[in-house]
């Protein structure tokens, strides 16, 4: 499955539940806004890096590889880097100069050891980081600048909005990779397409990179057990499908009216998340009734363990094959031969109403 990245930090503090699941953080679907975006940052990338390169080259370049509108990328390019200079020059909330440390730098920050080191950059089609450890949490910033006083933490957006940059669990976790004794700064440069572009910055503390920390730690402890937070990212939400909140899921797709192959596939999909949050749900509950004892149902039932004997031999369909006298004879010449096994299993059952 592939492990949550810092991209979706906001998603993953807010409910891990998508990440429990083998369809989880990989359903993003590649939109044309995705891929306008990606353009956009291979062409920054690529300026940032190289100072003599030619942008309406490099532009042209990278609309012919991902099929998008080469003069809204040019536009938002050119101006880009028109605003971006003009920052590094000075014209910023210190009016200080800002040279480039890093541009596009991918690091994990594991979160049981909580350590951070740097790692290979995402493979260019699937985004999947291939070098990461169990319990890393990857991520990539886009430019890292940097003077005597202050590291900024800048990652590139071309979507509608953005958030405030020192909310921005992203900007926060990617943050944590660039740390020094310098002023922390996080920022967006936000080159939508309906405005200019404009670069907001702010800076955030330790203490507070601190609890991010512990904030990550504690939503990646909760990947698979089945809880789930509703919030502003569930609109969002990849797994919103599949999510047992929207309870009127099961509901809906019985209500759609014929089966096609396409709703077969899709209600056999949703059935299996929910029947993987049922099997989670009765081992939580069975590990409950363990540890305090029996529990009242709603209904006024009791539910507590019972034990049950059992055989790996069914009885029953001996004697419907050959019948009440021969199935009989059958059994018990198996039983002779120690053919079948015996036992006890417990379960948990709903066994009585009214508790005592
Ligand atoms: S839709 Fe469900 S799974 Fe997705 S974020 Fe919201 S609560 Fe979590």
């Amino acid at each position: 499955m592939k492990p949550p990245s810092m991209s979706e930090t906001d998603r993953l503090l807010q409910c891990s539940y998508p990440w429990g699941f083998d369809r989880g953080s990989s359903a993003d679907a590649s939109s044309s806004a995705a891929t306008f975006g990606t353009a956009f940052h291979e062409v920054m990338a690529t300026l940032a890096r190289n100072l003599t390169a030619d942008p309406k080259a490099e532009v042209k370049k990278a609309a012919g590889k991902h099929s998008v509108d080469a003069e809204d990328l040019k536009t938002r390019v050119l101006d880009a880097r028109i605003v971006l200079r003009q920052w590094m020059d000075g014209k910023n909330p210190w009016s200080q100069k800002l040279s480039v440390k890093a541009v596009e730098k991918s690091i994990a920050f594991h979160v049981v050891r909580r350590t951070v080191r740097k790692i290979k950059n995402p493979t260019e089609d699937t985004h999947e980081y291939l070098d990461i450890e169990k319990n890393e949490f990857p991520g990539t910033v886009d430019l890292v600048l940097e003077n005597r006083n202050r590291t900024v933490v800048l990652d590139y957006k071309t979507g509608f909005d953005v958030s405030y940059p020192d909310r921005s669990g992203q900007l926060r976790s990617l943050a944590l990779g660039f740390r020094s004794h310098r002023e922390m700064v996080l920022a967006f440069l936000h080159a939508p397409s309906h405005s200019g572009p404009v670069i907001y910055a702010a800076e955030i503390n330790d203490e507070t990179l601190i609890k991010h920390k512990d904030a990550i730690a504690k939503a990646w402890d909760k990947i698979g057990d089945g809880s789930l937070r509703p919030g502003p990212a569930c609109a969002y939400c990849p797994a919103a499908q599949q999510c047992p909140l929207n309870a009127n899921n099961l509901v809906e797709l019985k209500a759609k009216g014929d089966l096609t192959a396409a709703r077969v596939g899709q209600i056999h999909e949703t059935l299996g998340a929910y029947d993987k949050l049922a099997k989670m749900l009765r081992e939580r509950i069975c590990g409950y009734v363990r540890a305090n004892g029996p529990v009242q149902r709603p209904d006024g039932k009791i539910l507590d363990f019972v034990t049950r004997p059992f055989s790996n031999l069914s009885g029953a369909s001996i004697k419907r094959a050959l019948g009440e006298v021969e199935g009989a004879k059958m059994l018990e010449l198996l039983e002779k031969k120690k053919c079948i096994e015996h036992g006890e299993r417990e379960e948990l059952r709903a066994i009585a109403e009214g508790i005592k």
